[in-house]
């Protein structure tokens, strides 16, 4: 292809440069970014699933976001990669298990002792051995009952290394917290082995929602997933609820939480706690 040369990649150098000198400079702003304050969670709330239009708030899903200096507010689609490569994720993720926490800590103290955490988990935070000490610390740091945090991994992080996903989901569950399979439906995990998951809540993913249509293929593995869901006695989330339509379908569908734009998007702890009415000022 093209001049590439012998070696293979003379042609592409110099725009490979470029990029692997941005990725670089990113990763330099983002090994600092923990220590230098710029790391941010914002929440989106999650609804019991209802086509009312005031549904009943069950709790909020925390989402990394990075402020930073030059760039603006980035979202995780443009450094969590690298972040997980260069084994960054580990203590941020740490660190966003500590916010998270605190903020759901915050409202439970402002009287809202109703409300769930869920945070994202990356592979190679959920492939570290420490993962459930710095959980158990972080509870315990913020006087956290354990069945309010969830833990959210995807599909396809628990297939990886299936005997060693059993074994740091049972020590995660010995916490007493609880286990959400995140974009679930785009993986190819078996009924056997969905089992054995000692998980309590499915999130459905978002490309399902988007392209929900009456009879169409969509609506078909939204209902087999709920089924599947039922016979397990899952919760399950549907994500990605951008308009009204898709309300009434998945609640006629039987799902039991709603998230997504049409309900409220992702936000800094001050509009989460204004739009749920949480007075967190003392
Ligand atoms: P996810 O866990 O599947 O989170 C849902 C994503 O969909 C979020 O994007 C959210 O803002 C977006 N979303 C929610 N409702 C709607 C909607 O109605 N329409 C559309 N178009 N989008 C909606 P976000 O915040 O950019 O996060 C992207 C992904 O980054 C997350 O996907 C998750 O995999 C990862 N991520 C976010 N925060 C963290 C974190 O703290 N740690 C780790 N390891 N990963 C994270
Ligand atoms: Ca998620
Ligand atoms: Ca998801
Ligand atoms: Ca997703």
């Amino acid at each position: 292809a093209k001049d590439a040369g012998r070696n293979g990649y003379a042609f592409f150098a110099p725009s490979m440069n470029s990029d692997m000198q941005a990725q670089l400079g990113l990763l330099g702003d983002l090994r600092h970014a923990v220590e230098r304050d710029q790391l941010v969670l914002h929440y989106q709330p999650k609804f019991v699933a209802s086509a009312d239009d005031t549904p009943r708030l069950a709790g909020a899903e925390a989402l990394l976001r990075w402020q930073h200096p030059e760039q603006g507010l980035l979202a995780p689609a443009t450094f969590i990669a690298l972040a997980e490569r260069s084994g960054l994720i580990v203590g941020i993720g740490e660190w966003v298990i500590d916010r998270a926490c605190a903020q759901l800590h915050a409202w439970q103290r402002a009287g809202r002792t109703d409300l769930t955490m869920a945070v994202n988990l990356s592979p190679a935070q959920f492939a570290a051995p420490s993962l459930p000490h710095h959980v158990a610390a972080a509870l315990a740091r913020h006087a956290i009952a354990p069945g309010t945090l969830t833990l959210e991994i995807t599909e396809s992080m628990a297939m990886r290394n299936v005997e060693a996903s059993l074994a740091m989901l049972d020590a995660l569950v010995a916490l007493g917290v609880r286990i959400s399979i995140d974009d679930f439906g785009t993986g190819y995990s078996s009924l056997l082995y969905l089992k054995r998951l000692p998980a309590t809540e499915l999130k459905i993913d978002r490309g399902f929602v988007r392209d929900l249509r009456r009879a169409g293929e969509d609506a078909a593995i939204v209902t087999s997933i709920l089924a599947l869901a039922r016979a397990l006695e899952l919760d399950v989330v549907a994500e990605g609820v951008e308009t009204r339509e898709q309300r009434q379908q998945l609640v006629d569908l039987g799902c039991t939480y709603l998230q997504g734009y049409l309900l409220g998007r992702p936000m800094p702890a001050d509009a989460f706690a204004d739009s749920a009415g949480i007075a967190t000022k003392a």
